[in-house]
């Protein structure tokens, strides 16, 4: 009898990674068992995007649709709902086990779960995929005990707005959670260490973010480290990096730390698989999620591909999640390349992007950048502030990089991320039709500039490339 291809995957985990594998890998008539400690939907669900943007919609309709308890309130029950929609509907998948439980890793093949009642069993199947996300990072506050800061995982929990809410880290969550609190009632100081907003960012779009977040009334403090709280006073103290004052903020009831993440591998077992590691506990993977270890794969944020980590985000974790599908059900088949992941930040100003910038551009990379108020739609809605930036290779006309900040930037990137995934170069985006007047037209703005800056470049450097083509030609015949 020919031997079942059909494996049991262990999967510990069901935030957006594990809840992914888990559906393609049941479609492909694997048996899954998928180990969830907490509630269904990891962070995205329950303490990350959903609440999150939940919030962020709420916020900005106070005083319309919603008072501020009642928008923490929504982002709340928005979460809740889904989770449990997600838990219905994954308890209904065939071939697929859900156990309530605390996955420690024994070996490759063997997990122990424990239950809520302390009751152990042990569970062995045939490949392991390690899905258990990341925490917030804790930092140390003299005069506060690290319990109480307030995290993502205890955030949503607020029923109402503190009067005043420091948030140390402008990273994305920062700088959402900051408008989203501003927009509440709240009073936010957000703390930086690093010299501008969304550190990694382009310089101009971190500037343009942080105007956003002073004209809605937060205060902004870059080059900043939160070093201590007096609890009685309420007051909090943060050293300058460079020579200017140290400042302390008074009557701070809350502080949210917003400071990075790190991965959940502590207390998870894998000492006991001598997986490979980074310094910073993320387990190393290639492009198909595949460990040092065969049979044990890793993804989402728990992972961290070599040569090209991905960004820690939900479409990240469900992109690679989906290689490992591939790549355990159809392993001959020839896997496609790695597309970027585009990530966004969600504050007052949108912020989206997707590739790398170099600080300066390489010689054969043409710089688009455009000020995005003034295009037609940014005139009729009256916004002032836009940007544009993508860098591009000057003789194909592919896009390496692409940043945007203003209204929909979230949406329009992802006509910069299809264009990378499918190699549509500049020339072809050329030819391309948008809706007028509409945001999407920043597409179209790029092409056009890079039509008209780089034709004479690329005459030159298409006729470069065709010379040293002939005359490598010509050496042969000789
Ligand atoms: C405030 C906030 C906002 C965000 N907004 C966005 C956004 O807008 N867009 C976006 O793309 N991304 C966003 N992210 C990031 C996104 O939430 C994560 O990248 C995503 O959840 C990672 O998915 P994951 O499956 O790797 O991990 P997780 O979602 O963390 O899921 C891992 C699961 O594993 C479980 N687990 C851990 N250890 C064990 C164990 N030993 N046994 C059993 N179960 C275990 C955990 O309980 C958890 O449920 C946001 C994150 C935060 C914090």
């Amino acid at each position: 009898m020919a031997k079942s291809k059909k494996k049991h995957c262990i999967v510990i985990g069901a935030g957006p990674a594990g809840m992914t594998l888990a559906v393609g890998l049941t479609n492909f008539g694997h048996k899954v068992t998928l180990i969830e400690k907490d509630a269904i939907g990891g962070d995205c669900t329950n303490t990350g995007c959903i609440p999150s943007k939940a919030l962020l919609h709420a916020a900005s309709l106070v005083g319309e649709a919603f008072s501020p308890t009642e928008a923490l309130e929504y982002a709340r029950n928005k979460a809740k709902a889904l989770s449990e929609e997600e838990h219905k509907e994954f308890s209904e998948i065939k071939n697929l086990t859900i156990e309530q439980a605390t996955a420690y890793i024994k070996d490759k093949s063997t997990v122990e779960l424990t239950y809520g009642d302390g009751a152990k069993t042990a569970l062995t199947g045939d490949l392991l995929i390690i899905a258990a996300g990341a925490s917030p990072n804790k930092i140390d506050i003299a005069g506060v005990a690290s319990d109480d800061l307030l995290t993502n995982e205890t955030l949503f929990s607020l029923t109402s707005p503190p009067e005043k809410l420091a948030i140390v880290g402008a990273g994305p969550i920062g700088v959402e959670m900051a408008t989203a609190f501003q927009k509440l009632g709240t009073q936010v100081v957000l703390f930086e260490y690093q010299n501008a907003v969304l550190p990694g960012q382009p310089p101009k779009i971190s500037a343009l973010v942080e105007r956003s977040l002073t004209s809605l009334g937060v205060q902004v403090f870059t080059n900043y480290g939160v070093e201590s709280y007096d609890k009685a006073k309420q007051s909090l103290k943060a050293g300058n990096n460079s020579d200017k004052n140290d400042v302390v903020v008074d009557h701070v009831e809350k502080i949210l730390v917003a400071t990075g993440r790190q991965p959940r591998t502590k207390k998870l077992g894998i000492d006991n698989l001598a997986l490979e590691t980074t310094k910073s506990g993320h387990i190393v993977v290639d492009a198909n999620g595949r460990t040092s270890v065969d049979s044990v794969w890793a993804v989402g944020d728990i992972s961290w591909l070599q040569g090209a980590p991905l960004p820690g985000t939900t479409s990240a974790a469900g992109a690679l999640a989906r290689r490992i599908v591939s790549k355990i059900s159809l392993p001959y088949v020839p896997q496609s390349k790695l597309a970027p992941v585009p990530v966004a930040v969600f504050g007052s100003l949108e912020v989206a992007s997707v590739g790398a910038f170099a600080a300066e551009p390489a010689e054969h990379i043409l710089r688009i950048e455009v000020d995005m108020a003034t295009t037609d739609r940014y005139y009729t809605d009256d916004v002032k502030d836009g940007f544009l930036l993508v860098d591009v290779e000057k003789l194909t006309g592919n896009i390496v990089a692409a940043a945007l900040a203003g209204p929909r930037s979230a949406e329009v990137i992802n006509l910069f991320s299809l264009a990378m995934a499918a190699d549509i170069s500049m020339y072809k985006i050329f030819k391309y039709v948008s809706t007028y007047p509409s945001y999407a037209q920043a597409v179209n703005k790029a092409a056009d500039i890079f039509m008209s800056q780089n034709f004479n470049a690329v005459g030159s450097s298409a006729q470069a490339v065709a010379k040293a083509k002939l005359k490598k030609l010509f050496r042969f015949f000789r």
